[in-house]
């Protein structure tokens, strides 16, 4: 029964693919009985279909209809994916092995790798591409001026049009092998002029039947042989094109006039000489749009469901009531700003709902995200609960712990720091006093989460730097069966519009502007060989008792040469400005002597400050006003401007001093300085970063736990993106659970792609 039904729906597809150059009344007639047999809605549905005139939209609802009827098994007997493309070819061999390698493994992969480029094989020789052909008359070797061998042949073309094709690359092979006097030839490449006639330089020799036809190009590693893969490709598109799964539903393909898969899977690897095809290589045609909006759409799905998901698990609610909220004033030494009271309203919201909280908070470096972390943990504890804050690096945490234990000394709440230098002892004596509940907040690195602390009641998670961890981390709590109250906070923000369709699932605050009082740090960009006057400016401000951190990048992949350079810088600033007022902060240091550094140069002698690596940002040293970076060329611009962050943080001004080898310097770094440069505003930084470095590196797409994007590009699709957004959340909010059968494609095609990928939704 099974298998009838699957073979019912591969003809219900290959009818649908097949509507204009076959008999759909036909093959329709062939399998409508059985139809009918199916169900009364099938039968209904077919009465009403005029058989002289078939639309896909029909067959379309007919196998909306017939999909439920199909077990899972066999709907994965389908799976192109599963499919090897070794499927293809008789013999296995080595074209099949470095495909593989490619990353082309399936038959679906080989079908969805598209050409990027195509060409016209057309005659005309007034545009910048063309197919000559003609008669060879005679081929000569001839010496270039330079001395050089070039083959250079002649040819007669239709209406006496003389032309030359000329090769300074040959052998007796290739292509002299191939030519013959009196024979007629078809060639085609980039029409230039030679001994003022047309002419083509090393031509692809094409066949007479190609001509007046369109030829896709496909990136291709070298040892890929081009004639196999179109071999191959075709093979397959025979073969199993029909059998690509439709994944959008009839309704939003006529909205959007988007072609069928099958259709427009076709149009782009076999398009018609007159189809446009400057669209299909810019990705803006809409049977290439269709696969940007359908990978957009069932992201944004996903997304959504996982929101719900989220919302409809039931986190721990508090009572925090407005008269709690003055005592706070004790702990806080400084008024709120209007965005960090409007965002703390935002989460005691959420605290005081039964609904688990998940939340980014994004703000600019320097913005004041810590003390909403503060006054969260202290409501939270204040109801019993613990709190869990976890920051990317040791000096993070170890920073975050010292706060918190000065801003909340005069409080009763105990503080732990827990990091993977916590000797043995005291690690199993704060273990055991989370998990009796002794201490309220306990602050650490991943490994806090990591290791097998247990708490007594976790109430909130705070993650600090969340770009770093995110989804793997929540993850890991709630496999520990904690469902506490997460709070996200970030320092990289992205564009609002990506912000808010990227972290779908996530609500989102924002603090969008700074404490009162701070001056606009100003930034300045030097050559390496004007170092000297960094060094004076520097000691100038010293001088005045300023503080100054001088950053170097991790110039090698080696920790032990890394720190052979800095100490090398480190011993040069030590003579430039004195060796009692310079310190070198780097990796090796144990935790304590990490501390003593920093303290000292928060409170003591040291007045320059030598780091060697950039994970220790977000370090808050409110004396410090210079900033100097060296290298700056290394630094991507979202982590030159993390760095300037840490300066600008008192009323005086502060200076930030770029300093680059010019020698070296690529196009994409001149431009990350001069944005630096112009630009202290954090959205229209990461706006640049994002334009310059491409999405997948920004997002770090790996990290955060979200699919590979094959065929979008959130930045270029921007807008199909937010088209995306809008049509998941009408189809969600009209079907909550996608029980409908006209979202019966959704469904199966959200669970099979969102379950196998991250395993973090549940529907239906
Ligand atoms: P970030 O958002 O980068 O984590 P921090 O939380 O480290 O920023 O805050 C930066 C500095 O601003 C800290 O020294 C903090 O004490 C101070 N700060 C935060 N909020 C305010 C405020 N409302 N008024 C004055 N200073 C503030
Ligand atoms: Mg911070």
């Amino acid at each position: 029964m099974q298998k009838n039904l699957y073979n019912l729906k591969n003809k219900l597809y290959l009818i649908k693919n097949n509507l204009r150059n076959s008999n759909p009344k036909y093959y329709l007639k062939s399998i409508s009985d059985e139809l009918s047999r199916l169900s009364p809605n099938l039968k209904e549905k077919l009465e009403h279909i005029d058989k002289n005139n078939v639309t896909a939209n029909q067959i379309d609802s007919l196998l909306t209809e017939t999909m439920p009827l199909l077990s899972d098994k066999e709907e994965n007997n389908n799976n192109l994916s599963d499919i090897d493309i070794e499927e293809l070819s008789s013999t296995p061999n080595k074209t099949i092995k470095y495909l593989k390698k490619f990353g082309i493994k399936s038959i679906y992969d080989l079908i969805t790798h598209f050409p990027y480029k195509y060409d016209r094989l057309v005659v005309d020789i007034n545009s910048n591409e063309s197919v000559l052909k003609g008669i060879l008359l005679k081929y000569d070797i001839v010496r270039t001026k330079s001395g050089k061998k070039m083959l250079q042949a002649f040819f007669k073309g239709q209406n006496n049009l003389y032309f030359y094709i000329i090769w300074l690359h040959f052998n007796k092979n290739y292509p002299l092998s191939l030519l013959k006097e009196g024979k007629k030839y078809c060639f085609y490449g980039v029409i230039q002029r030679f001994n003022s006639r047309p002419a083509i330089f090393h031509p692809e020799f094409i066949n007479d039947s190609d001509i007046n036809t369109v030829k896709p190009i496909y990136q291709l590693p070298k040892n890929i042989k081009k004639k196999y893969f179109y071999n191959l490709l075709n093979s397959a598109l025979s073969k199993y094109l029909n059998m690509f799964e439709e994944t959008l539903p009839a309704k939003v393909l006529n909205k959007y006039s988007y072609p069928n898969v099958s259709e427009a899977l076709y149009v782009i690897h076999k398009p018609n000489i007159d189809e446009n095809i400057n669209a299909l290589a810019n990705k803006t045609h809409p049977a290439i749009e269709r696969f940007i909006y359908e990978e957009l759409l069932y992201l944004q799905l996903g997304l959504l469901t996982k929101k719900a998901d989220y919302e409809k698990s039931k986190g721990i609610a508090l009572n925090i009531k407005k008269q709690d909220l003055y005592s706070l004033k004790d702990f806080i030494p400084f008024p709120l700003t209007k965005s960090q009271k409007r965002v703390l309203a935002e989460i005691i919201n959420d605290l005081n709902s039964t609904k688990q909280m998940n939340r980014l908070l994004q703000g600019d470096v320097g913005s004041g995200k810590t003390v909403i972390a503060l006054i969260a943990s202290v409501l939270t504890v204040r109801e019993n609960h613990q709190v869990a804050i976890i920051a990317p690096t040791e000096v993070l945490a170890e920073q975050h712990y010292l706060n918190f234990i000065k801003y909340l000394e005069k409080s009763n709440i105990k503080i732990d720091l827990i990091t993977g230098s916590t000797p043995k002892k005291e690690k199993s004596e704060i273990k055991e006093k989370t998990k009796s509940g002794v201490n309220g907040i306990i602050i650490g690195t991943h490994a806090l989460i990591q290791e097998d602390i247990l708490f007594k009641s976790l109430g909130l998670a705070v993650v600090d730097e969340q770009h770093r961890f995110g989804v793997i981390q929540r993850k890991l709590l709630m496999e520990k069966g904690y469902r506490p109250n997460m709070l996200l906070m970030t320092a990289t923000p992205i564009p609002r519009s990506l912000a808010l369709t990227f972290y779908g699932d996530l609500d989102i605050s924002i603090i969008d502007e700074m404490p009162p009082g701070r001056k606009e740090v100003i930034t300045k960009a030097y050559e390496e060989k004007d170092i000297e006057k960094v060094y004076e400016f520097v000691s100038r401000e010293l001088k005045k008792g300023f503080k100054a951190y001088f950053i170097y990048p991790l110039i090698s992949e080696s920790e032990k040469i890394a720190l052979k350079d800095a100490t090398r810088n480190y011993e040069k600033l030590q003579n430039i400005f004195g060796r009692d007022i310079v310190g070198l902060l780097h990796g090796k240091l144990s935790a304590n002597e990490k501390r003593e550094l920093i303290s000292s140069f928060k409170y003591g002698k040291i007045k320059v400050l030598v780091s060697t690596t950039v994970v220790e940002v977000g370090v808050d040293i409110k004396e410090a006003t210079i900033m100097v970076i060296e290298n700056a060329e290394r630094f991507g611009l979202s982590q030159l401007h993390q760095l300037r962050g840490r300066i600008g943080r008192n009323e005086y001004q502060s200076y930030c001093l770029l300093v680059y080898n010019g020698k070296n310097l690529s196009e994409e770094a001149r431009k990350r300085i001069e944005a630096l440069v112009k630009c202290s505003d954090g959205f229209k930084i990461s706006e640049t970063d994002l334009e310059l470095r491409g999405p997948g590196d920004f997002f770090g797409v790996k990290q955060s736990g979200l699919p590979d994007f094959k065929f979008s590009n959130i930045v270029r699709d921007l807008l199909i993106l937010n088209r995306a957004r809008k049509d998941a959340l009408d189809i969600l909010e009209d079907d909550p659970q996608l029980e409908k059968k006209e979202n019966f494609i959704i469904k199966n095609t959200l669970l099979n792609r969102w379950s196998k990928k991250l395993e973090l939704i549940n529907i239906g």
